[in-house]
């Protein structure tokens, strides 16, 4: 053990989403990460865990891909940097350029890459707000989101964020900025509504929105497929179809962030394809490189595109460029990680594995007092408990079960994440997780909601 580390870390190293004061009086754990294989990570204190949330939902392939830590160190041997403005290339970000416009949606042909989501849906929005401009239309400029929806932490990205943890002592969010109901039938809807009457009370709120704000000042829509960081949320039956109408009739674009469901977390390369959304702007990240390295992007559709280029005609090059937008290094892991996904059916398996782990979830802890709702997709599962089963009724927040039940659950060497609102465990294993390892994560998971909440 490497007692000088532990000091350094509490001494200078600054965390992300941290309660920086517990952390630095030593009150918080200090897991120092050496290494990973398969759906597994090790510690430095000799701990082996099952990563049941694959990183932040993003290590897809799982750990210790040769494949790809081999492709990264031939692209940094060959060619560490080099940047991409002014046409400038190297054959990885072609190549991956080429492999992604393959497996999107046929209506998207160009994908510029940045480096993280946040990024890129910084991005995305810039290139809203360009085309709008281009097309003379310099009034339609907000953008509509969902509560409980996560676009990054950036100034517009927290913004677009729908949870209060990002937007209180940032004054956010931005002006811009509008929210709406998040597609939350467990939560939101009334005890006695079905999934489709909550759809359509989703999409007539979403047009009551519009039409306050006047439907000429909103430019674009941005939601995930599946709400992820805001609770692991699957959208109730025909709430995008319901979207999408509203969209459409109000010429209001719709950004699909795909920076966790794309692909192959829902079982389909991409979840816009699951669950039949025509966005005209797609994030990914993530599962783009396996996060073997930082690199995201915005697929971009073909009615985008022509307005951009329009743009450029008329006011020269577009004025939006990152240093590292495009880095060979991660392009390189990105093409090995999108051949790996293709030659070990890893969209296959999400599919009928992550289906077998979310019945066997729901068959073991379902029925359980305190478990109020087992739902998920493909690599996808989460547990959302309650106080009493049928008043939906959340705990006492100070009493934080969602947090003491992922503590417990990690005892035992499986991680899954407390999710930041509610007493929610999510799940979001890498997409390679065998039916062994899916029956361990449950059989676990069952023993500690015994535990905890009898
Ligand atoms: N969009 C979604 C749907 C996400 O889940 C995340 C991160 O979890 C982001 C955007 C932000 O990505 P990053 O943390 O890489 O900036």
């Amino acid at each position: 053990k490497n007692d000088q580390l532990d000091q350094w870390d509490r001494d200078n190293f600054f965390h992300p989403s941290t309660h920086l004061a517990q952390h630095a009086r030593g009150e918080s754990p200090n897991r120092i990460v050496t290494g990973g294989s398969g759906v597994h990570i090790e510690d430095r204190d000799g701990n082996r865990l099952l990563d049941a949330f694959a990183g932040l939902y993003c290590v897809n392939v799982g750990y210790g891909r040769s494949e790809i830590a081999e492709a990264i160190a031939a692209q940094a041997k060959e060619l560490a940097y080099y940047h991409a403005y002014v046409g400038h290339g190297t054959e990885a970000s072609i190549t991956l350029a080429k492999m992604v416009v393959e497996r999107a949606p046929d209506n998207m042909s160009k994908v510029y890459f940045g480096l993280g989501g946040s990024d890129a849906n910084e991005t995305n929005i810039k290139l809203v707000w360009y085309y709008n401009n281009i097309l003379g239309r310099p009034g339609k400029k907000k953008i509509i989101s969902r509560w409980r929806g996560y676009h990054g932490s950036g100034l517009m990205t927290g913004s677009l964020t729908g949870l209060e943890l990002f937007h209180k002592k940032f004054d956010l969010p931005l002006a811009q900025v509008l929210h709406t109901e998040a597609p939350y039938y467990y939560r939101r809807a009334d005890l006695t509504m079905s999934e489709e009457a909550f759809s359509a009370h989703c999409a007539a709120e979403l047009e009551a929105l519009i039409e306050r704000e006047g439907a000429d000042t909103i430019a674009a829509f941005i939601g995930e497929p599946l709400l992820g960081t805001g609770g692991i949320v699957p959208p109730p039956a025909g709430y995008w179809e319901a979207i999408q109408a509203v969209l459409d009739k109000h010429d209001i674009l719709l950004i699909a962030d795909e920076v966790v469901t794309g692909f192959g977390r829902l079982g389909t390369m991409f979840g816009s394809t699951h669950y039949g959304i025509r966005p005209d702007i797609i994030t990914i990240a993530k599962g783009l490189t396996s996060a073997y390295a930082p690199l995201s992007g915005s697929i971009v559709s073909d009615k985008v595109w022509a307005v951009l280029e329009k743009g450029t005609d008329e006011n020269g090059p577009i004025g939006h460029g990152w240093t590292y937008s495009a880095h060979p290094i991660g392009a390189a892991a990105g093409v090995a990680n999108l051949k790996l996904i293709d030659s070990l059916n890893l969209v296959s398996n999400a599919g009928e594995t992550g289906a077998y782990f979310n019945a066997a979830m729901k068959d073991a802890i379902g029925g359980h007092a305190h478990v109020g709702d087992v739902r998920g997709e493909g690599m996808m599962c989460a547990v959302e408990f309650i106080e009493g089963k049928d008043e939906r009724r959340y705990f006492d927040s100070a009493r934080k079960i969602g947090p003491a039940v992922s503590a417990a659950l990690l005892e035992r060497g499986v991680i899954g994440r407390a999710m930041p609102q509610g007493d929610i465990l999510g799940f979001a294993p890498p997409l390679c997780l065998s039916r062994a390892e899916a029956d361990e994560v449950v059989g676990k998971t069952a023993d500690v909601v015994k535990a905890v909440l009898g």
